[in-house]
C-alpha cells in the first residue's frame, strides 16, 4: 500500500480545481500544470505549485505524455489524476506513469485500452450477459459489408467511431441511400479525431434515454455501483443537464440496471471509479453503450445525494486500500441535478463563443448548491479549448425542491463579457415536460424553438432603461469630477433627453425626464415606468422600477452596457448619435460567424468565385464549417492565414464583385 504525499492533476478548468480541493482535504500537496494560455488561469493559482508544459494548443501541452510526465518528475510528484477528457482515458498515458514510478488515479491499462474501443467493449459485456442494441461490432470494415448490415440491423442506425468520445464521428442514418456517404463521413472524422477509422454500427434507438450507473471497484475484487444518473438533456450526443434519481425508472427496472453494471463491471475486473452508460428505450428495455474509464463531468450529481466525496475514493483505491463499504452500507436520499454552464451560443447551433469574463459572481453559498467552476474574473475564455465555464448542482428532498433550486442558482450566477447558454438553461429547467420527467435525448432538438430566447422583448426594455439610467449617473459621477461634462444633453430643446441603444438586433429609443424625488419618468414607444436609483457603484445600480426595487449588476465590455435581468445577461449597446454609413461594401465580405482557428484558406488573391463557393475552412473545439462567398467576384483581400486565431465579425476574405477574371489580370 502507498501513500500519496504529492498530487500532479493533469487537467485544467472546473476539474483541476475539484481534484485539488479534494488533495487539500486528504493533506495531499498540489501540482497544477498549465500551457501558456493558462499562465494566469484559476487551476494554476490553487495549486500549491505549477509546471509549464508547452504552448496553447493542447496537443502540445495538456495531451503532451513526455511533457506531462517530466512535469511530475520536476515537481517530485508520486501519483497524477487526469479529470476527464485530455488524457483521462489514454492506455499510453497509464502505461507511461507506471513506467515513471507515478500512480495514476484510474483503472488499469488493460481496462483502459479494452474499454477505449466501443466495439471490443460491447462484445466483452455481451459475453457477460449485458444487453446491447442489435448492432455490428465485427472486424470487417468494407463500406459494402457495413451497408448489408446496417440494412440487416434495420434503420434507422446510428454510426458511431469504436475509438469515439464527445459525439464525435457520429450519425444517424435514416434511409437507404444516405448510408454510403454517411459510412464515409464518419470514417473520415473519426480518422481524424481519433486516427482509428473503425466503425460500430447500432439501432439507433428512437426517443431513448440516457441513464448510465456510476461504479467503483477495488483491487480485492471489491465491486459496487453507486447508483444511477440520467444524462437523457443533450444537444449534439452531448450532455447537459444530469441528475440522480432518473424519473424514467421503476424500482425493479432501476435494480435491474444496477445489475447489469456490476456485472458488466465484474467482467472486465474493474477497478477505481468508472460509468457504465445505457440506453434507455420507451419500451423499458434497456442496452449497454460503454464504459467510461474516468471521473465523469456529472460525478457531483452522485456526491450530492450519497455524500461521497469519489475523488477520495478514487485516491484511496489508487493507494490500494479497499473499498471502505459494502454494497447494502450505501444509500442515497434526496435529488440532486446538475447542469452545466458553457460559453456558447444555443441560437446559433451551440457555437461555442469566447471573450473575455468581464463580470463574475457565483451564486451566494447557501446549503445543497455546489459550483464547480474554472474561470473568474479576467479570465479569457479561448478557442484552444472545452467551453465549459462552471458546474451548477443542486440537491433538494426531492426532484422539485432540487430543480427550484438550481434554476435559483443559475440566476443568481453573474458571467458578463462572454456569451453563454445561461438563459437557454434556465428556460430549459422551467418547460412543463421536463418539470414533469417527460424528456428523452431529441428532447433539445424537438423544443428548441421553445427554448430560444421568449422573453427577450419584456427583458430588453427593462435592461434598456438600466443600462440608460447607469450611464446617466456615470456622468453625473464625472460630471463631479469633470464640471464641463455636460448633463442632460438634447437635440431639441422642445423634447425630452433620449438614447438610443440597441439590444440584440433591435434598436430601441428611450426617453427619460427627471421628475421630483430623485426620480424619472422613463419611456420607450408608449410604454413607460417610473424609475428612481436608489444606489449606484460602478458595476451596480439599484433601481426601484413602479415601486419594485432590486440590484442590477452591469458590466461594461467592449462598447456594451452587459445588464444582469432574472433570466440572464441582456447586452445594450450604445448607438453613436450620427450612424455611421452603411457600407454596401460590406457585403462582399466573408467574415468570422464563430471564434475560431483558420484551418484551411481554399482560394488564391485574384481567383474568380461564384457566390456559395466555399473560400475558408474555420475551425473551433469539436467544430469545422466552411465559410461560403456571399456573391460573385474575384477575390481581392485574404485578411488571414493558415492557423490564424480570429474573433467573430474579423473580416477574412474580401471577394470585388465588380471585378471579372478580365480585369483582374489586367491589375495583376
Ligand atoms: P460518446 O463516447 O460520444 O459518449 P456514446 O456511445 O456514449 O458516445 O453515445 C453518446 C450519446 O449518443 C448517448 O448519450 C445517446 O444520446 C446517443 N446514443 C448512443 N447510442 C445510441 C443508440 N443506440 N440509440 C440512440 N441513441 C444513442
Ligand atoms: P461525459 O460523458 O462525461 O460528458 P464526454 O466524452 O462528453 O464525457 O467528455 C467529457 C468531458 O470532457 C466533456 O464535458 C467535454 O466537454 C470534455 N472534453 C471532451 N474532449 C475534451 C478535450 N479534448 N479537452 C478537454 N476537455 C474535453
Ligand atoms: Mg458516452
Amino acid at each position: 500500500m502507498s501513500s500519496i504525499q504529492k498530487l500532479l492533476v493533469a487537467n485544467r478548468g472546473e476539474i483541476a480545481i475539484r481534484v485539488m480541493r479534494t488533495c487539500r482535504a486528504m493533506g495531499i500537496s498540489t501540482v497544477a500544470v498549465y500551457s501558456d494560455a493558462d499562465l494566469r488561469a484559476p487551476h494554476v493559482r490553487f495549486a500549491g505549485e505549477a509546471v509549464r508544459i508547452g504552448p496553447s494548443a493542447a496537443i502540445e501541452s495538456y495531451l503532451n505524455i513526455a511533457n506531462v510526465i517530466e512535469a511530475a518528475r520536476r515537481s517530485g510528484a508520486d501519483a497524477i489524476h487526469p479529470g476527464y477528457g485530455f488524457l483521462s482515458e489514454n492506455a499510453d498515458f497509464a502505461a507511461a506513469c507506471r513506467r515513471a514510478g507515478l500512480v495514476f488515479i484510474g483503472p488499469s491499462e488493460d481496462t483502459i485500452r479494452m474499454m477505449g474501443l466501443k466495439t471490443t467493449a460491447r462484445q466483452l459485456v455481451s459475453r457477460a450477459g449485458t444487453p446491447t442494441a442489435p448492432g455490428y461490432d465485427g472486424d470487417d470494415q468494407s463500406a459494402s459489408t457495413l451497408r448489408l448490415k446496417a440494412l440487416e440491423i434495420g434503420l434507422p442506425v446510428l454510426i458511431k467511431a469504436s475509438a469515439g468520445g464527445g459525439g464525435k464521428g457520429m450519425r444517424v442514418v435514416r434511409n437507404a441511400d444516405a448510408l454510403e456517404p454517411a459510412i464515409e463521413g464518419s470514417r473520415r472524422e473519426a480518422e481524424k479525431a481519433f486516427g482509428d477509422g473503425a466503425l460500430l454500427l447500432e439501432k439507433y434507438i428512437e426517443k431513448a434515454r440516457h441513464i448510465e450507473v456510476q461504479i467503483l471497484g477495488d483491487s480485492y475484487g471489491g465491486l459496487i455501483h453507486l447508483f444511477e444518473r440520467e444524462c437523457s438533456i443533450q444537444r449534439r450526443h452531448q450532455k447537459i443537464i444530469e441528475e440522480s434519481p432518473s424519473p424514467a425508472l421503476t424500482p425493479e427496472l432501476r435494480e435491474r440496471i444496477f445489475e447489469a453494471a456490476v456485472a458488466a463491471g465484474r467482467a472486465i475486473g474493474y477497478v477505481n471509479g468508472g460509468t457504465v452508460e445505457f440506453i434507455l428505450a420507451p419500451t423499458g428495455e434497456f442496452y449497454f453503450i460503454e464504459v467510461n474509464t474516468r471521473l465523469q463531468v456529472e460525478h457531483p450529481v452522485t456526491e450530492m445525494i450519497t455524500g461521497l466525496d469519489l475523488v477520495q475514493l478514487q485516491i484511496e483505491i489508487a493507494e490500494g486500500k479497499p473499498l471502505p463499504f459494502a454494497q447494502r452500507d450505501v444509500s442515497r436520499t434526496g435529488h440532486a441535478i446538475e447542469a452545466r454552464l458553457y460559453a456558447e451560443d444555443p441560437a446559433n447551433d451551440f457555437l461555442p463563443a469566447t471573450g473575455t469574463i468581464h463580470g463574475w459572481t457565483p451564486p451566494p453559498s447557501i446549503a445543497g448548491l455546489r459550483i464547480d467552476r474554472g474561470v473568474e474574473q479576467g479570465t479569457e475564455v479561448g478557442v484552444h479549448y472545452d467551453p465549459m465555464l462552471a458546474k451548477v448542482i443542486a440537491y433538494g428532498p426531492d426532484r422539485i425542491g432540487a430543480l427550484r433550486k438550481l434554476a435559483y442558482g443559475i440566476r443568481q450566477t453573474t458571467v458578463h463579457g462572454v456569451q453563454t447558454n445561461q438563459r437557454f438553461l434556465l428556460r430549459l429547467l422551467e418547460h412543463p415536460d421536463f418539470q414533469a420527467g417527460d424528456f428523452h435525448t431529441e428532447f433539445v432538438a424537438e423544443q428548441l424553438h421553445e427554448l430560444l430566447d421568449r422573453d427577450g422583448q419584456a427583458d430588453a426594455k427593462i435592461a434598456a432603461v438600466v443600462a440608460t439610467l447607469y450611464l446617466h449617473k456615470t456622468r453625473e459621477a464625472q460630471a463631479r469630477i469633470l464640471p464641463h461634462v455636460e448633463l442632460d444633453y438634447r437635440n431639441n430643446p422642445y423634447r425630452d433627453p433620449s438614447v438610443k441603444v440597441m439590444v440584440g438586433t433591435e434598436t430601441i429609443e428611450v426617453g427619460w425626464r427627471r421628475l421630483d424625488g430623485g426620480r424619472y419618468a422613463m419611456s420607450i414607444e408608449d410604454w413607460q415606468v417610473i424609475a428612481q436609483p436608489v444606489e449606484f457603484e460602478p458595476g451596480s445600480i439599484r433601481l426601484t422600477l413602479d415601486g419594485a426595487q432590486r440590484l442590477f449588476s452591469v458590466t461594461e465590455a467592449g462598447g456594451q452596457l452587459i445588464v444582469q435581468m432574472q433570466s440572464g445577461p441582456v447586452a445594450v449597446r450604445r448607438l453613436p448619435r450620427y450612424p455611421e454609413s452603411n457600407a454596401a461594401a460590406g457585403q462582399a465580405d466573408t467574415s468570422a460567424p464563430m471564434p475560431g482557428l483558420v484551418s484551411k484558406i481554399l482560394v488564391t488573391l485574384g481567383q474568380e468565385v461564384h457566390a456559395g463557393d466555399p473560400l475558408v475552412i474555420l475551425e473551433a473545439m469539436k467544430m469545422e464549417q466552411t465559410l461560403v462567398a456571399a456573391t460573385d467576384g474575384v477575390v481581392e483581400a485574404i485578411m488571414v492565414k493558415q492557423g490564424d486565431v480570429v474573433a467573430p465579425g474579423d473580416v477574412l476574405v474580401h471577394v470585388n464583385p465588380q471585378m471579372t477574371q478580365k480585369n483582374a489580370d489586367e491589375k495583376t
